[in-house]
């Protein structure tokens, strides 16, 4: 299938150019990981310029990336995960939270990245139930065509589908929930849907890295909660709804959190949430 059309406002994929940042290389440089040049490093001093604590934020993310797959695994039954806008498959992520507590877990990353699957082949060239492509979240008819996806998921049984740090705030607000909806529609009743996404309540700091993003991507905007929700298209959501990463504990809905206004600034800058599909 040819890509989707960009909407206006969304810029291209990232073509292998070292001396432009791209969302995965310049998150990896907030994570400390290794995989990036000096563009990306100067991506992520911008955005450490607005948002000191912008390495926490990637940092939380990806941590609750990983208690939200913990859940999908141990809970939920999961086995088979869909992990668009992967990023790099460093640091902690998808496929070995899901395979430390089922190893036999299956996992495609998908992310537009070309670097992604250069530096994923390498890495997972000894894992047999994780596998990478290169497609892109707005052409989801590609991705669910994709021999790769359809040799190594099984639609028939649940998905765990992960648009974790990528979702809306990547892309401007034309089309996102007709994407969601043709990755949902191929996922049979059972399924998750699991979201990380900056958000806007109001805070400056907020409205701070969006300007971080735009700044040195080009691209990041925020979307209130209520926007965000509306991405689930009406699925309930697993407790604790929609919230803050830092009082987002799907497997520990007893646990103790911080009311929202005692959190540190940079702490109310994503919301994390997983909806299922009944
Ligand atoms: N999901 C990981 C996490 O939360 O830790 C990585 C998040 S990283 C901030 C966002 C990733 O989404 C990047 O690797 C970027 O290349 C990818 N991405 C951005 N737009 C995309 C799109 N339209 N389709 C597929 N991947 C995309």
């Amino acid at each position: 299938a040819a890509p989707m059309t960009a909407s206006e406002g969304t810029p291209p994929p990232p073509q292998f150019d070292i001396d432009q940042p791209t969302i995965a290389r310049v998150y990896d440089a907030l994570l400390g990981g290794k995989d990036n040049f000096a563009a990306d490093r100067e991506g992520a001093k911008i955005y450490l310029k607005h948002v000191p604590d912008a390495g926490k934020c990637a940092i939380d993310n990806r941590a609750a990336l990983v208690r939200g797959v913990q859940y999908l695994a141990r809970v939920a039954g999961i086995d088979q995960f869909l992990d668009i806008g992967s990023g790099l498959p460093t640091v902690k992520n998808t496929h070995e939270a899901a395979q430390e507590i089922n190893p036999d877990a299956k996992v495609v990353y998908v992310d537009n990245d070309p670097i992604v699957l250069a530096h994923g082949r390498a890495l997972l060239a000894s894992n047999e139930s994780t596998t990478v492509i290169t497609a892109d979240l707005r052409d989801p008819e590609y991705i669910l065509a994709h021999e790769e996806v359809k040799s190594t998921l099984d639609f028939n049984r649940p998905i765990g589908l992960m648009i974790v740090g990528l979702h809306m705030h990547f892309h401007d607000d034309e089309q996102p929930d007709e994407w969601v909806r043709t990755l949902l529609d191929a996922c049979p009743a059972g399924s998750y849907l699991f979201i990380t996404d900056f958000v806007d309540t109001g805070d400056d700091l907020q409205k701070s890295i969006e300007r971080a993003g735009l700044e040195s991507l080009g691209n990041g905007w925020i979307r209130t909660p209520e926007r965000i929700r509306e991405h689930f298209l009406g699925l309930p959501l697993i407790e604790p709804g929609l919230d803050f990463l830092e009082r987002w504990y799907p497997e520990e809905p007893d646990r103790e959190v911080p009311d929202a206004d005692k959190l540190e600034p940079y702490q109310r800058i994503l919301m994390a949430a997983i909806g299922k599909k009944e």
